[in-house]
């Protein structure tokens, strides 16, 4: 069984980048006021897993964009508004493996994600010095120290939340998969954006 966006993103037990799913025009605007612009939004609706090839993530910029994106997704789901992120997009997941039971993966992500297939993985669960090796095997490490002006990312942060990830079977027993994507990383902190868990039938 899939979760919804709201329920995978509520279960998780690391930082979520802050959002509200609401189901009017009005509750959109009221909702973008607690965020300001730049904002997100996103089409949110069972028929849709890949929100972005169906156009549905939109970054919005004034009130005109937040009315006529958010008209649009309205016609088809709910909205999720959230924060706009920044900082070096990653990803980290869990599957269960037949062998290894559940394990832990961390890549470069985003939309790139199967372009790159840069990812390490570990048992759950992990320890810092586990999640430090796993950072230290990605061929996208450099993204990480800062590049092109970036600074580099709250690593703390980042070790912390695989950390935690790595625990969230013992947490929800009948965790088949879970994806953050991406989960973004920068100087001050991580933030998931996007999640999505699997249950066991
Ligand atoms: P999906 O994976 O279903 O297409 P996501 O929620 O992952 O949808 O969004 C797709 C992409 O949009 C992300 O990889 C990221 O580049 C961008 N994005 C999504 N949410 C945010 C956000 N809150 N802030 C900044 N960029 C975002
Ligand atoms: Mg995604």
């Amino acid at each position: 069984m899939i979760l919804s966006l709201d329920d995978s993103l509520n279960k998780i037990n690391i930082p979520v980048a802050k959002f509200e799913i609401v189901d009017s025009l009005q509750k959109v605007e009221r909702a973008q006021k607690k965020f300001g612009f730049p904002c997100v939004l996103k089409l949110v609706s069972p028929k849709v897993v890949h929100k972005t090839e169906e156009g549905g993530v939109k970054v919005v910029y004034d009130m005109a964009e937040l009315r006529e994106t958010a008209s649009s997704f309205l016609g088809k789901g709910k909205v999720l508004v959230q924060e706009k992120c920044e900082g070096v997009e990653l990803f980290l997941g869990i599957k269960n493996d037949p062998s290894f039971g559940h394990v832990l993966l961390a890549g470069i992500g985003g939309i790139f994600v199967e372009v790159y297939k840069d990812i390490s993985f570990r048992v759950c669960p992990i320890s810092k010095k586990d999640a430090e090796q796993m950072l230290e095997e990605l061929k996208g490490k450099k993204l990480l120290e800062g590049i092109r002006g970036m600074r580099p990312v709250n690593r703390k942060a980042l070790i912390d939340a695989m950390v935690s990830l790595s625990k969230l079977p013992e947490q929800i027993k009948d965790l088949e998969e879970l994806d953050v994507n991406p989960l973004f990383a920068n100087d001050n902190s991580v933030v998931a954006v996007d999640a999505r868990i699997v249950l066991k039938e």
